[in-house]
């Protein structure tokens, strides 16, 4: 069976019933080049061929980007989605823009997966961890490489804004970090508790409420202090917070350099995290005060769900048939996903600009 991304005939199946289509054995193609053209719709297709036991061929992998294909981490996602789902691949090697991936049982258990340079652990993790969340045992992921990554996911996010929403919707879902790992050196090490449920439910994020608790750390990693405390200042001239919700890390030991900036804003129904990241020629006074103005924006939308968080609940919604949220404007992340996983999953999305600036997004089936 053919399914384009733009196709306009959706797939009805209730997931985990068991393979997507009665007993004959499907092979969906999904166009990796289609609308963003990156690596989640890679990732998005592997999770959900494991989650309904689907064959799929995925073409024009990551078209839209400057080095298309398979990098270090796609292809690190691609093998660990095979080794949890005892599947059989084809054209996973560097550089390969076009996979065929044939999944058998999902098996839950303890698991590592090393990319072997500072490509992004939580991008591999969003492959692998939908189909254990709804298995018949606790799983362990150990996640090796970089934690830290500009457009990807930080270790901070994944563990304080993206693992409790998830929570909510069944599963135990945790995750500790025992070293940071940056760009380029890497070497950043985190692990990741699931413990299963037998069907994610649905979750319904309206309403932001009143905020709790919001801090500013600083961290650096075999870098000198300084450059933390200029962050934190120019951060704190934006948002004019009390000074005890300031703080620096100073990591030392570390296998490279690194500087990121994480202002979390703790709400009564959601915390958000965003960042900031260091990277030489920028300055950090700039840094820090980007992040902070990314955050002021998100605290005056008055929406629950930032940017990033948008794009990634849509998969476990869609997986639990059914939620919604008000969030800000849909970045491309999210209206490319949100075709993705209609056309996979037959889920149907109705996205609705709100008075005020806010949008809502409902997921069906
Ligand atoms: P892709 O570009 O297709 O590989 O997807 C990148 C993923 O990383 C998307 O799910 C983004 O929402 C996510 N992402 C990028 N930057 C951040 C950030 N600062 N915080 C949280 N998630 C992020």
């Amino acid at each position: 069976m053919m399914i384009g991304i733009d196709s306009l005939a959706p797939t009805a199946h209730v997931v985990g019933a068991g393979p997507l289509l009665s007993e004959e054995t499907v092979m969906l193609t999904i166009d990796g080049s289609a609308g963003e053209g990156g690596g989640q719709i890679l990732r998005t297709s592997l999770a959900l061929s494991l989650a309904t036991r689907t064959p799929v061929r995925i073409t024009g992998i990551r078209k839209g980007r400057q080095r298309p294909g398979l990098m270090r981490q796609h292809l690190t996602a691609v093998r660990a989605c095979a080794k949890i789902g005892s599947a059989t691949v084809s054209g996973d090697e560097i550089g390969s823009r076009e996979i065929v991936f044939t999944p058998g049982e999902v098996t839950p258990g303890d698991y590592t997966f090393s990319i072997g340079t500072a490509g992004s652990t939580t991008l591999v993790l969003q492959a692998v961890l939908p189909a254990l969340l709804c298995t018949t045992d606790r799983s362990t992921i150990t996640l090796v490489g970089g934690t830290d990554n500009p457009m990807a996911p930080p270790f901070d996010f994944l563990a304080r804004a993206y693992l409790p929403l998830l929570g909510r919707m069944g599963p135990g879902v945790t995750a500790e970090i025992e070293s940071r790992g940056f760009y380029p050196a890497g070497g950043g090490r985190f692990r990741v508790v699931v413990e299963p449920c037998a069907a994610l439910g649905r979750l319904d994020l309206l309403e932001r409420g009143a905020v709790l608790q919001q801090s500013v750390v600083a961290t650096v990693a075999n870098l000198p202090g300084a450059i933390a405390r200029r962050e934190l200042d120019a951060a704190n001239e934006v948002l004019g917070w009390d000074p005890a919700c300031l703080r620096i890390e100073m990591l030392r030991g570390a296998p490279g350099p690194g500087n990121v900036v994480s202002i979390v804003i703790e709400s009564e129904h959601v915390t958000e995290v965003v960042t900031g990241f260091g990277e030489k020629g920028r300055a950090a006074e700039i840094v820090g005060r980007d992040a902070a103005r990314e955050a002021l924006a998100y605290l005056e939308s008055g929406v629950p769900v930032g940017e990033h968080l948008a794009d990634q609940l849509l998969l476990p919604m869609a997986l639990a048939g059914g939620g919604s949220f008000r969030t800000t404007a849909p970045s491309s992340h999210t209206t490319t996903h949100l075709r993705l996983l209609e056309q996979i999953l037959g889920v149907r999305s109705a996205v609705e600009p709100l008075p005020g600036g806010a949008w809502s997004i409902t997921l069906s089936r």
